[in-house]
């Protein structure tokens, strides 16, 4: 997931979109009993302003799939957020840096996805999990 930012600059190609299908190392991951379905998909677009800094949008849309957090039934959920961020060519505490030749999207993305995941899934919005009553009344 690369921007050849001087490239770009040089054909006077300063602002555009990208597009990129990403494989999520797995333990990028965080909901419990569960694992990516599927890649990422990044859309976006960049922008190159004068100094060399480059404002960046981009979404990022994917599957979590595995066991419903409450009664472990299979569950899924489709997630897509949309970010804004600034590569700067000098090192720089609030801003993603690069080296004035290439950005390189992945820890952005790898952020992205940790900030949009649930803590959570559930296999259906009111879950009531697993239902001990219901059991014992069955028994
Ligand atoms: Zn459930």
């Amino acid at each position: 997931m690369k921007i050849q930012v001087k490239k770009l600059n040089a054909l006077k190609k300063y602002t555009g979109g990208f597009e990129f299908e990403y494989e999520p190392p797995a333990d990028l991951c965080l909901v419990p009993l569960c694992g990516f379905e599927g890649s990422v998909r990044v859309t976006g677009n960049y922008e190159i302003y004068d100094d060399d800094s480059v404002g960046i949008d981009y979404t990022v849309k994917y599957r979590i799939k595995g066991q419903c957090s409450y009664c472990l039934n299979e569950a899924f959920k489709d997630i897509e957020q949309s970010f804004e961020v600034l590569f700067v060519p000098e090192d720089d505490a609030d801003n993603y840096s690069y080296d004035g030749v290439t950005i390189d999207l992945t820890t952005a993305v790898n952020d992205a996805i940790l900030f949009s995941q649930p803590n959570l899934i559930l296999c259906r919005d009111d879950c009531a999990g697993i239902d001990v009553n219901n059991k014992i009344k069955e028994e």
